[in-house]
């Protein structure tokens, strides 16, 4: 798997525009899109740094998995997810390794990436996400 680096990192958050307010003031960061997933039922915010952004996740529905999230461990890092090179193979080799996948095959996240979650219980607890950025769409 090539992996290139750290695409983003995901927050779950409660409120979305009072935790896009302290990014903006706080950290002097510019929330550049806010986008709703519906896959997900989650409206996220995005900033960007150098080639890493802040992904802030607030559920839109009371049973979606961020509210769940929050619910059993309260607000906090949510997920980290890593540029990959060919998602497609990265996970077709993951699985002849035995890796826990969530999505066997790619879907389609925020921002248009092609997206997969692996189980946080083949990755020492912390939900992984791999994204490839289709460089002709
Ligand atoms: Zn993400």
């Amino acid at each position: 798997m090539e992996t290139t680096h750290i695409e983003h990192i995901g927050i779950a958050v409660k409120n979305l525009d009072e935790s896009i307010k302290f990014y903006e003031h706080t950290f002097g960061l510019k929330c550049y899109a806010v986008e709703i997933v519906k896959d997900q039922k989650v409206r996220t915010a995005f900033f960007e740094l150098g080639q890493t952004k802040i992904e802030l996740l607030e559920s839109t529905e009371a049973n979606g998995p961020i509210s769940k999230f929050i619910e059993k461990r309260g607000e906090g890092i949510h997920h980290i997810a890593y540029a990959v090179k060919n998602i497609q193979s990265a996970l077709i080799k993951l699985q002849s390794e035995g890796i826990q996948l969530i999505d066997n095959q790619p879907r389609k996240g925020a921002e248009g990436l092609e997206i997969a979650f692996l189980h946080p219980k083949s990755t020492f607890g912390v939900l992984t996400e791999l994204c490839e950025k289709k460089e002709n769409e």
